[in-house]
């Protein structure tokens, strides 16, 4: 493994939704639109695989906190 390699693995995550708790009123995309966009319906369409952005790491960190449901997770990439 290169110094690459090591540090692309320390910095990536990936917000992950469970559609089964998901009770789609929106305040993740509203909190979160860089990372977080609605589908017609009104349920949140996850707009990157993989978070390497410290922005993006922090918007999704806001998405996860406002959830209600608990509906998001964000995991290690
Ligand atoms: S805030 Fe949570 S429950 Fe509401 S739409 Fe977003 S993921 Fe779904």
């Amino acid at each position: 493994m290169t110094d690459h390699d090591t540090e692309t693995l320390r910095g990536t995550r990936r917000l992950v939704v469970d559609r089964s708790v998901c009770a789609g009123h929106g305040l993740c995309y509203s909190r979160s639109p860089e990372v977080v966009d609605c589908d017609d319906s009104g349920y949140p369409v996850l707009l990157h695989d993989v978070l390497e952005l410290d922005e993006h790491i922090a918007a999704a960190e806001e998405a996860v906190a406002v959830c209600p449901e608990r509906a998001l997770t964000l995991e290690s990439a």
